[in-house]
């Protein structure tokens, strides 16, 4: 019987990985399955284009898969039993269990709404496709002067507020974060921030906790209405509860804890990466939630795999973190990048050359998920004898 690896998710890291690994390995001794939710690649990084308004590229997964002899099935994944190694899934047919010996979780996340009343009924977001395309049906609704309230002064809040205000001009938008939007940029980068906020006419209240989101409005902690005809909640991501659900061991924000080697520390046989997994960076910070952090979390993981499964040599990855490319619509960006200690340097590249610079590098990383081993030789390794973890793996 061959032995069969799931990858649950085909965001930036399933995808990329269960690409990587079915390329790496031989098919007479592995069967590859990856479970999705949707039939598509979703270019997450891009879903606030998408509510705003614009079409995204189509990249439908069978076409991603093609020719590399990766299942695919295309269901909502439950539950999963790391005890009895089954993940139980759902699809138009109804509820399926599927065995696995290798696990590789990487369900990405979705919006955090930190328990405030009334967001998971009355808000929207950008963290899925699905939600993406309610807003933009939202907003198509509203008329001239309908008033968009974005909750959130980080990445996602800022590229939402900007894509919204630059596609949809007649839209009055606001946006309102419980510190200062993107307080953490230097100071070049932010005076260029509050630049383009200005540009767009996008009205900012700093230091205003929204607490309650009701149907056409969000009120602060100190009782002030926002009048709204749709709030957009970008105040952070957190894990999907599977994880935590299942018996996997998580830290206290339900992403999975794992050895160096993004082997979970309670199941070693199932693998994490992307923005479900929680690891310490080469900086000694948790590794952020980032489509940036996919990419060395999936790396370090096929890499355990191969390695626990062939019994070779598992090379560590670095899970450096070089800063953030924000949007500020399509024609202008900024391009911060962080020192050793995750502090942002005085300096940043900004305007439409940053715009450019990251279009470019979110072009490569869809791309890179249909050429996995791009500069790399393929494989077919042979699954070795014993399924005790490879000796050489490099410590932790
Ligand atoms: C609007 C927006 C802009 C962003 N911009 C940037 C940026 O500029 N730079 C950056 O570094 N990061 C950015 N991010 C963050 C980035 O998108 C994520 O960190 C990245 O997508 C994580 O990759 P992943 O593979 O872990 O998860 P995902 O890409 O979310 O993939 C998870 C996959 O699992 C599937 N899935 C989830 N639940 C289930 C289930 N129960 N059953 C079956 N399938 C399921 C989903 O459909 C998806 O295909 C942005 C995010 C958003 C929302």
């Amino acid at each position: 019987m061959k032995h069969r690896i799931v990858v649950l998710g085909a965001g930036y890291a399933g995808a990329f990985s269960a690409g990587y690994l079915a390329r790496q390995l031989h098919s007479d001794d592995f069967e590859i399955t990856v479970v999705n939710a949707e039939p598509d690649f979703v270019e997450r990084v891009r879903l606030h284009q998408l509510a705003a308004g614009q079409d995204l590229r189509s990249r439908p997964l069978a076409k991603v898969f093609a020719g590399t002899g990766i299942r695919l099935r295309v269901a909502r994944v439950t539950s999963v039993d790391p005890e009895h190694r089954t993940v139980t899934v759902v699809d138009g047919e109804g509820i399926d269990r599927l065995e696995y010996d290798t696990l590789l979780y990487a369900l990405g996340s979705t919006a955090a709404d930190h328990g405030v009343p009334g967001v998971d009924e009355h808000a929207f977001h950008v963290a899925t496709r699905p939600n993406a395309l309610r807003l933009r049906a939202r907003l198509d609704e509203l008329g001239e002067d309908g008033k968009v309230l974005v909750v959130g002064g980080n990445l996602t809040a800022i590229e939402a507020a900007t894509e919204i205000a630059e596609s949809r001009p007649g839209l009055r938008v606001s946006l309102a974060t419980s510190g200062n939007v993107g307080g953490w940029l230097g100071t070049k980068a932010r005076r260029h921030l509050l630049r383009a906020f200005d540009r767009f006419g996008i009205t900012v209240h700093e230091h205003t906790t929204i607490e309650r989101v009701e149907e056409a409005a969000a009120f602060a902690a100190d009782g002030t209405a926002f009048a709204s005809d749709a709030t957009v909640w970008a105040a952070g991501f957190v894990v999907h509860p599977i994880a935590a659900a299942s018996g996997l061991e998580v830290v206290p924000n339900g992403q999975i804890a794992v050895d160096r080697q993004m082997r979970s520390v309670s199941h070693p046989d199932v693998y994490v990466a992307g923005d479900s997994v929680f690891v310490i960076g080469d900086n000694g910070f948790p590794y952020p939630m980032s489509c940036a952090s996919a990419g060395p979390t999936s790396k370090q993981a096929i890499a355990s795999i191969v390695g626990d499964r062939t019994g070779r040599k598992i090379a560590p990855t670095s899970l450096t973190y070089f800063g953030n490319h924000i949007s500020l619509g399509r024609k202008d960006g900024i391009f911060q990048l962080v020192d050793g200690d995750a502090r942002s340097k005085p300096g940043a590249l900004r305007g439409r050359t940053a715009a450019r610079v990251k279009s470019a590098i979110l072009d490569i990383a869809a791309w890179s998920v249909s050429h996995p081993t791009l500069g790399k030789a393929s494989h077919k390794y042979r699954l070795a004898t014993t399924r005790e973890h490879s000796p050489h793996v490099v410590a932790g």
